[in-house]
């Protein structure tokens, strides 16, 4: 069936003329090939959907915003662009970046969440005689808040490694990384999926894992989105707990917050909490960066007069989770949890703790997605800040960015916790700093509403000034969801890395027509 355009949404000649060139009278070829079930917008509606992302600092116009309703519409919108002279695709996940990756400029947008609801199937991995892994099929476009719900009410299992807010997509994730304070031990989300379906750049449908076509497997996990669009994951999962212990402990100083959080990611299986997190907080009373964001509970408050004498600028927060049954005793949980933290070197009465469900857990973020919505600060631009810092290097980096740069917060949270490399497949597209540990290190700026432009691009100024300081100063650092505007940055980026991922290019994608907005590769004309 030809693909129908919605009428409606046209809102001058120059939409009905981007149609044209997407339906039928063009010359440039792309009318035979476009011949899908799914639907397709232009013009205002287009740029609707796909103008803008969460970073809300880009604005682009697409052609044509694709809403495919599986992976041979997606072939199709490929195949189409492949026989045109200048389009690009970019698969959409949730929108949820930051600078315009999943942006396309006069190119053609597939909307992955129409395809959402395909694919969810539970089973078991093969050699496991019925009673090993299980794992679940599901769409490169659902949300992982969705695959939470139905997988725990369904099945009373669960993924393993997490983001810590899960309105992302399945896809939008794989193709960075998805790291969250399950990924010290399970590695990131990427680490955690077996086998892909995806679309590659040649307009080809292939099924891959590290046995079949294992260098697409490899290329697209972490890949940006440069070589294929996943239309469907398989993610392993694990028995789903019932509850949740979750805990905040405070430090006046980082050597005693990073010895202690490494100690807890380099425990054995089993013998940690079940999550590991960290952030930075400001040393003052201030609502949005200060004491108040730490406590767990309206009851909670939390008490500046316990901390040391000698406490500095900005605080740490170690961030706990441990995992029981219904079924465990309350002595049996505590036991667990104190012979844990009785390690640990934390301020004295600077201690919080709740107990939740698992899914309130794990849907964490969503309330602060709610509050951000109410004051208007989920609107507003976002130029945050992710990166990997070594393990050697974080203490420098403290000093100079949590301690002087940002000393007085970002107006959201400013993560800082530790990973284990080894817990990271090499052969996928991701780059990483030197050695076992190192850091992620996320400064989650929110903006309030009314702020002038240039306030915005102060933010920016300095998220650039902290890049410029790594480089300067021979930080071993990698960002995370990168993003650069020129190929020399992108090479440094990369560092040796950066033949594979060009030769993965021209395998998979030669004529560069997916994901432009990551400003990788020009479309081949
Ligand atoms: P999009 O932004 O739509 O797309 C991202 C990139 O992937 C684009 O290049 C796009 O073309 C490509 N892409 C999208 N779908 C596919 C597909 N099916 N196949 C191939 N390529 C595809 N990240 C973490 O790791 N941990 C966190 O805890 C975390 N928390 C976040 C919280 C918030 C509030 C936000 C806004 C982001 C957070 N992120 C986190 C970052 C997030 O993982 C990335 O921004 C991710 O790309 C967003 O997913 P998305 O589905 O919206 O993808």
């Amino acid at each position: 069936m030809i693909a129908y355009i919605e009428p409606y949404f046209l809102d001058n000649e120059s939409d009905a003329a981007s149609i044209l060139n997407v339906t039928g009278k063009s010359s440039d070829g792309v009318s035979e090939s476009l011949n899908i079930q799914g639907e397709i917008f232009c013009g205002g509606a287009a740029a609707d959907i796909a103008g803008k992302d969460f970073g809300g600092m880009n604005c682009v116009k697409p052609l044509a915003v694709v809403r495919p309703v599986g992976a041979e519409d997606i072939a199709g919108a490929v195949r189409a662009a492949l026989s045109s002279d200048k389009l690009t695709v970019a698969a959409r996940g949730n929108g949820h970046s930051i600078n315009g990756q999943s942006m396309a400029e006069g190119g053609l947008v597939v909307d992955m969440r129409s395809t959402a609801e395909n694919h969810f199937e539970v089973g078991f991995l093969a050699g496991d005689g019925g009673s090993g892994t299980a794992f679940v099929d599901v769409s490169g476009g659902a949300l992982w808040e969705t695959l939470l719900k139905r997988c725990v009410s369904e099945y009373g299992l669960a993924p393993r490694s997490w983001t810590d807010y899960l309105g992302l997509t399945v896809g939008g994730t794989l193709s960075n990384a998805g790291v969250s304070g399950q990924a010290f031990r399970y590695g990131p989300q990427t680490s955690n999926v077996t086998e892909l379906d995806v679309v590659t750049g040649n307009g080809d449908v292939v099924t891959c894992s590290e046995m079949e076509n294992s260098e697409l497997f490899f290329s697209v996990l972490g890949g940006l989105g440069q070589f294929g669009i996943i239309t469907r994951a398989r993610v392993l999962l694990q028995p789903a707990p019932d509850m949740v212990r979750w805990i905040r402990i405070v430090y006046a100083e980082f050597d005693e917050f990073t010895r202690d959080a490494e100690w807890l990611v380099s425990q054995k299986d089993e013998s940690s909490f079940d999550y590991v997190e960290g952030f930075v907080f400001v040393n003052g009373d201030d609502p949005v960066n200060g004491w108040p964001t730490v406590p767990l509970h309206p009851d909670q408050d939390f008490d500046p007069t316990r901390l040391p004498q000698s406490s500095g600028s900005v605080l740490y927060c170690l961030e706990l989770a441990l995992h029981y049954r219904d079924s465990d005793s309350n002595s049996s949980v505590d036991k667990r949890v104190e012979r844990l933290i009785g390690r640990l070197r934390f301020d004295e009465g600077l201690r919080f703790e709740v107990d939740l469900p698992y899914v309130d857990f794990l849907l964490r973020v969503k309330r602060s997605e709610e509050i951000a919505k109410v004051n208007g600060t989920w609107e507003t631009p976002h130029p945050w800040l992710n990166l990997f810092v070594s393990k050697r290097d974080i203490g420098d980096f403290e000093q100079k960015v949590f301690k002087e740069l940002v000393k007085n917060g970002v107006g959201g949270p400013m993560l800082v916790y530790p990973l284990l490399r080894s817990r990271w497949d090499d052969r996928t597209s991701v780059v990483l700093p030197e050695g076992e540990i190192f850091y992620i290190v996320a400064l989650l700026r929110f903006v309030p509403p009314g702020a002038k432009a240039s306030s915005v691009d102060k933010l920016v100024a300095q998220n650039q000034e902290i890049v410029q300081w790594c480089v300067k100063n021979g930080i071993d650092f990698k960002l995370y969801l990168p993003h650069y505007k020129s190929r020399e940055e992108w090479i440094r980026h990369f560092g040796n890395r950066w033949s594979r991922f060009v030769d993965r290019k021209a395998m998979f994608d030669p004529m560069a027509i997916l994901s432009p907005g990551q400003k990788v590769f020009n479309r081949a004309l």
